[in-house]
């Protein structure tokens, strides 16, 4: 069923059919045939697809101005990073066009932050499995197994530690280090958490050396796991963070956040053409404010009790789940054998869209005004494809789903 569309490169199997609608929780192809979309354009679409706020925001934005050039002034640059900041603590914002592109940013921030304030210390610790983006910084960044083989010579100055273990985070910080860069939750990793104490070790730890903590959320954050950002559920503070995926409510935008005193840049130090344009700012906006209304992020918290609550009985019932990882609106399923893939390709088929992060990791990432009779549908078409699993590996057979719709 995959299919390589000519003129394009090659670096997905792509399932052949041609998504053309979406709404909510729901995308379409071009027969008409309806998709219960759990992975949201990689958790991309956090209010779900086309969310009327985004839409509207866009289109009243795009008759005003699209780009006056990032050397002038917008307003709704200037209000996004108010309410970015205003909703996190952090003092300063910089707009950017993908997570990549932040984290990239926030490293080149922590590495002249070293200079400044660290004797030239440049060596930023990342985690392994950790995932930052696909720039030939954060392909070097990233602990992802295979990664520093695509495109040697690597861009040095990284050092990895395990992730969730602090004597090794202890022992890895030296004169060099400038930064500690990870996820709160490793999510493509196949959304590992870290003990319950970890992240607020790490920042205990990053404060007593005097490094910068840089979080990634650009996975966690945006109401995710229940709250705009998920340190915010520990208690902690970073100095830097990064946001991405969720931010634009299905369109491109990254942003770095800092304090004070971490955001270091002079005059000309970064920049970039698209960053911080009104189009994607106005949009981001939109999603914020639709977000952070009361009662928004206690909705998100009890929908992913629901949705963990279904699982964990998955668990119990299936004999085929090894372990259940995840938080608010993000979780991921363990297998005890090798057959994600297949999974995810029975569901596909099935109409219900969820991915495997690993051979034997799911990952379910809907969006987050997901409704409880969307959840209950999806454990219901989650238990059918697992079952088949189940036979699959007994007998190494395929069973044929039935689609939703
Ligand atoms: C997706 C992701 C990125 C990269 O974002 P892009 O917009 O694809 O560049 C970085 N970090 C984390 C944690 C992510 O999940």
């Amino acid at each position: 069923m995959n299919t390589a569309p000519p003129y394009l490169m090659h670096l997905n199997d792509h399932p052949a059919p041609l998504m053309v609608r979406g709404a909510g929780s729901w995308l379409y192809d071009e027969t008409g045939r309806a998709y219960l979309d759990f992975i949201q354009g990689w958790a991309v679409n956090a209010l779900g697809h086309c969310p009327p706020e985004v839409v509207n925001a866009l289109s009243a934005q795009a008759q005003q101005l699209l780009t006056p050039s990032p050397a002038l002034r917008n307003q709704p640059r200037e209000e996004l990073a108010r309410l970015l900041c205003e909703h996190t603590g952090l003092d300063k914002a910089y707009f950017c066009n993908s997570g990549a592109e932040a984290n990239d940013c926030a490293t080149k921030l922590a590495r002249k932050w070293g200079r400044l304030h660290r004797d030239g210390a440049y060596e930023v610790i990342t985690t392994l499995g950790g995932f930052h983006g696909r720039t030939l910084a954060m392909t070097a960044a990233s602990g992802k197994p295979g990664w520093d083989a695509i495109a040697p010579p690597n861009l040095p100055g990284f050092v990895k530690v395990p992730f969730g273990d602090l004597a090794a985070m202890y022992d890895a910080i030296g004169e060099r280090t400038c930064a500690v860069l990870l996820e709160p939750i490793q999510g493509e990793a196949g959304v590992i958490v870290p003990p319950r104490d970890y992240l607020r070790e790490v920042r205990r730890l990053t404060r007593q050396h005097g490094v910068l903590l840089v979080l990634d959320e650009i996975q966690t954050g945006c109401g995710r796991t229940g709250s705009l950002l998920h340190s915010q559920l520990h208690g902690v503070l970073p100095d830097v963070v990064t946001l991405g995926k969720g931010l634009g409510g299905g369109v491109p935008i990254g942003a770095v956040l800092a304090t004070e005193h971490a955001a270091c840049f002079a005059l000309g130090d970064h920049g970039g053409t698209f960053g911080g344009n009104p189009l994607a700012c106005a949009a981001a906006v939109a999603l914020l404010s639709t977000i952070t209304q009361p009662g928004f992020f206690e909705t998100v918290m009890a929908r992913g009790e629901l949705l963990a609550a279904g699982l964990r009985k998955l668990e119990a019932d299936s004999g085929v789940i090894a372990e259940l990882r995840g938080a608010g609106l993000l979780w991921g399923l363990k297998l005890k054998q090798p057959l994600a893939r297949q999974v995810a390709t029975h569901c596909f088929e099935a109409g219900l869209i969820i991915n495997a992060t690993r051979d034997d990791t799911l990952r379910l990432m809907p969006q987050l005004r997901v409704t409880e009779s969307e959840i209950e549908l999806v454990l219901k078409r989650l238990k059918e494809a697992l079952s088949c699993a189940g036979l699959l590996a007994r007998r190494g057979i395929a069973v044929r789903p039935a689609r939703l719709h």
